[in-house]
């Protein structure tokens, strides 16, 4: 059977075409594709016989950047079973909330994790075993990793699953509420990855630097993209700009992959040396907006790359709209064409379709879009109307049928019946000079309902005044867009897929000002 109908059998695909191809590097580990068949085999059978999962069954990972996740993976596919990569940065309650909502029956996770799980162990009665990595506490019910690792002797698993199957649930990141499970499907996760391995064109001698989170749908269409292709991964656990720059001088990754604030970090460090990145042949940014002046950068920096936006969001598997290189400063502030497979439109509060440069909310349609909200038939319901899922994010679209996204719908400004698009007044402020970071958000107003606050990171020794940034902008920005309000801060609070986090900001405005 030569079709790729289950993420598993793309996996295995490209173990049998390459099996003495590199696959994955972390520190000082390295597995080539066969030893990374291998042990997916191994996790796979004990799984199976010894632990009694069985398709459908959740397993869930909480899991840092390493080789285990992968490796986790593709063996719960193997199995029909369903993978729940948890967020690593997530709190006891929030563990709690993921784990109890899925009724994982297995949570395989790394020992310095171990301090929260403790805590909580009594408020997760689905789970029936947990497999620690490294130090594994001795507790009725908890083993180590290597566990799985056991050889067992049993034929290798390999159910057949149907591409429509579900093959993850990934918890949405929750700067919207309460994380919902977005179930992803085989179809969906293989599509991702194709576009990302297509996109690229990726070449035998490519490889790449996985630095965002592997339990984020950017990190997985990462990795499965080269999987697919068959090249090598660089692991980094978490993106720190210097360490970044480090693997990128010794692995020498051809295709890069980040959201907009590690590409700024990268490109504004005094580490930063051009020829260090020559072999840089092409990278993705997205996952968050991309400010214009961070894309002349990319391009003046790092000029033989080929740069695409990738717009993307978890319901849609990621990578929904791609921004071909060639228009990367032609239309820099869209997010371009839909890729192969989705369906785009833009809409009105009643879902009618608006016309051309009409602003409303971006919807999708297609096998790209996750099969429902696990367990959860309301948000369904409210999230994919007729087929077509609403995004949350407030677009319009060009004649030529380019996207692009003016705001998420919950973070545009009402400034007294005044609609601010907060992306807007964002690239007026990252066009100031001294600027490292800017993000716009609404904050309660008595008069208008809401006013217009900016929190501003400064560029290492730069200084600047409320007066000066608020002249600067007024030479672009309508008055009622300008700021009213400046925060100067030395870092912007980010979750783990590197979002500003406005919710937290715009609370600690109400503190300040109560
Ligand atoms: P939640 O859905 O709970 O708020 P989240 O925002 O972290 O969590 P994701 O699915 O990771 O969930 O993010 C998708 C969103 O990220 C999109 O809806 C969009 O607002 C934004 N986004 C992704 N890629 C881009 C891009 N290239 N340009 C602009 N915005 C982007």
């Amino acid at each position: 059977k030569n079709r790729s109908t289950s993420v598993a059998e793309m996996f295995w695909k490209t173990v049998k075409q390459f099996p003495n191809r590199l696959a994955l590097v972390y520190k000082e580990n390295r597995l080539t594709y066969g030893e990374l068949g291998e042990k997916v085999n191994r996790v796979a059978v004990n799984l199976a016989n010894r632990f009694g999962i069985k398709a459908g069954d959740r397993v869930a990972l909480l899991l840092s950047n390493g080789l285990e996740f992968p490796i986790c993976f593709f063996a719960i596919a193997q199995i029909g079973a369903i993978s729940v990569p948890l967020n690593t940065r997530l709190t006891g309650y929030e563990i709690i909330h993921e784990v109890d909502n899925s009724k994982s029956k297995l949570l395989i996770m790394d020992g310095e994790f171990w301090p929260q799980m403790n805590e909580i162990m009594d408020y997760i009665p689905s789970i029936q075993s947990i497999f620690v990595l490294g130090e594994a506490p001795s507790c009725p019910g908890v083993l180590t990793f290597n566990t799985l690792l056991k050889p067992y002797d049993a034929e290798p698993v390999n159910l057949s699953v149907a591409e429509t199957q579900a093959c993850s649930i990934l918890y949405t990141s929750g700067t919207t509420g309460t994380p919902k499970g977005a179930i992803l499907t085989h179809r969906g996760l293989i599509s991702t990855g194709m576009n990302f391995a297509c996109t690229f064109q990726l070449q035998e001698d490519d490889s790449t630097l996985l630095a965002v989170p592997i339990f984020h749908i950017t990190g997985m269409l990462q990795f499965l993209g080269s999987i697919y292709r068959g090249i090598p991964v660089f692991i980094m656990k978490t993106f720190k700009t210097a360490k970044a720059i480090d693997l990128i001088k010794q692995y020498k990754p051809t295709v890069l992959v980040g959201v907009p604030t590690m590409y700024w970090f990268i490109l504004t460090s005094p580490e930063f040396a051009p020829d260090d990145f020559k072999q840089v042949r092409a990278l993705l940014y997205g996952g968050a907006p991309a400010p214009v002046s961070l894309i002349k950068l990319l391009r003046e920096k790092i000029p033989q790359a080929k740069i695409h936006n990738g717009y993307g969001l978890t319901e849609g598997h990621g990578l929904d709209t791609l921004l071909p290189d060639e228009y990367a400063l032609r239309k820099p502030e869209s997010i371009g064409l839909p890729v192969p497979l989705v369906d785009c439109k833009i809409i009105d509060e009643n879902g009618n379709p608006k016309g051309p440069n009409q602003i409303g909310e971006l919807a999708i349609r297609g096998p790209k879009v996750m099969m429902g909200y696990w367990e959860n038939q309301k948000a369904t319901t409210e999230a994919i109307v007729d087929g077509w899922l609403r995004t949350g994010d407030l677009a319009k679209m060009d004649d030529e049928g380019y996207v692009y996204i003016l705001d998420r719908k919950k973070d545009m400004i009402n400034r007294g019946g005044e609609k601010i698009y907060s992306i807007e007044v964002e690239n007026v402020l990252y066009s100031f000079p001294k600027v490292l970071e800017a993000t716009v958000f609404g904050v309660e107003d008595e008069k208008y309902g809401e006013q217009v606050k900016a929190a501003i990171v400064l560029k290492p020794g730069e200084s600047t005044t409320e007066d000066e940034l608020k002249e600067f902008c007024s030479a672009k920005l309508a008055k009622f867009k300008i700021p009213k309000y400046i925060e100067f801060m030395d870092q912007l609070p980010r979750n783990a897929g590197g979002k500003v986090l406005k919710q937290t900001l715009r609370n600690s405005h109400h503190i300040i000002n109560h």
